[in-house]
């Protein structure tokens, strides 16, 4: 061999080893260290974070009594969830999508035939279904959190508007408030009932459902096509003084009750919250997990359970990311009728014989 010839020879062998060794150390997963990289590194650790909260709730699934695994993986989502810059990493962001979709799929299979289940979507998004009717709360894309990556797939809000029969969006703040959301479920002609003030100059506003805010009127609201009817209550709530936030107590035709608080805060409305069992037989209370004074809160609504939302709106500096940890505390002996979970997480509800 000429030396040109050779030297062209170990070129050619270099590049071809170069392909074979190098591809795999470039990928994220198999990189021995990430020096320099610490938002690499970091997005490395919470993937690492989510895999294991993720299996351990899937053994651990929600209940009252919750075993030390199961608040252990919690407190390690409130730990990944607590970096300022979460919705900003991959790992995060496929999380966030992958436990939605974790609840459609599970919409397109389940049929209820007893009491309720009922999904735990992000921030205060629930979606509770009974043998008769499928009703979404608060549902958002992720849109408002404003980073680019930290959204739902357009298939994934037309799958849910298509699997709910109606939304029920509680006041105009963006967590709570998504254009993209309630566009799909007119498109898929699912009534949503919005509080005054909202969207009123855009084009779909005809579309859009708003009740008299009265603590006293049970108003009727039809769905499937005029085929059923949902009894509401929409009660008068405010997030301070200023905000209209409609605290709704919806009623299923056969007779199951669910009270959404959307981010009910304000005194004065203690005037009506105390006496809503009075009038009402409330199966499932889904309240703002930093609603001031929680336990009046549930003796107000005397619900035969609690399901807390508002955990973690990335939205929302750390101090006020709510974590599960707090949910204990606030909830204190009320804590005997809650259950705590997270975005992708489902409880069926069965009540008690009357
Ligand atoms: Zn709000
Ligand atoms: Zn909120």
């Amino acid at each position: 061999m000429t030396t040109a010839k050779c030297n062209y020879f170990l070129l050619a062998l270099l590049c071809v080893c170069w392909g074979s060794f190098c591809e795999p150390a470039d990928s994220s997963e198999n990189r021995k260290e990430h020096w320099g990289d610490i938002p690499g590194f970091l997005d490395q650790q919470h993937q690492h974070s989510l895999e294991a909260v993720e299996a351990l709730l899937k053994k651990y699934p929600p209940q009252i009594e919750e075993s030390l695994e199961r608040r252990a993986a919690l407190l390690l989502l409130d730990t990944v969830l607590h970096d300022p810059e979460a919705p900003g990493y991959a790992s995060v962001q496929a999380f966030f999508i992958r436990r939605t979709q974790a609840v459609i799929a599970a919409l397109q299979e389940e049929r209820v035939t007893r009491g309720a289940r009922l999904w735990k979507l992000y921030d205060h998004g629930f979606i509770v279904r009974t043998a008769s009717t499928t009703i979404a709360f608060d549902i958002v894309t992720g849109k408002h959190v404003n980073k680019d990556g930290f959204l739902l797939p357009e298939d994934v809000v037309e799958e849910i508007a298509r699997q709910c029969d109606i939304l029920f969006i509680s006041h105009v703040h963006a967590d709570h408030a998504d254009q993209h959301v309630a566009e799909a479920f007119i498109r898929n002609g699912k009534p949503v009932l919005v509080p005054e003030g909202l969207w009123e100059n855009r084009p779909f506003n005809d579309h859009l459902v708003r009740l008299k805010r009265e603590a006293g009127t049970v108003q009727t609201v039809p769905i499937h096509e005029n085929a059923d009817r949902l009894s509401v209550i929409n009660y008068p709530g405010h997030q301070g003084e200023r905000t209209l936030n409609n605290v709704v107590v919806v009623t299923t035709p056969e007779g199951l009750t669910f009270a959404h608080t959307g981010d009910q805060a304000y005194d004065k409305d203690f005037q009506w919250i105390d006496t809503v069992a009075e009038t009402q037989r409330i199966d499932i209370l889904l309240p703002n997990c930093w609603t001031p004074d929680m336990p009046r809160v549930i003796a107000g609504f005397r619900p035969a359970l609690v399901v807390p939302g508002h955990e973690n709106e990335l939205s929302h500096t750390i101090d006020h990311r709510e974590p599960h940890w707090l949910n204990r505390v606030r909830l204190g002996n009320e804590a005997a009728r809650a259950v705590c979970m997270t975005w992708g997480e489902s409880y069926e509800y069965v009540p008690a014989p009357k």
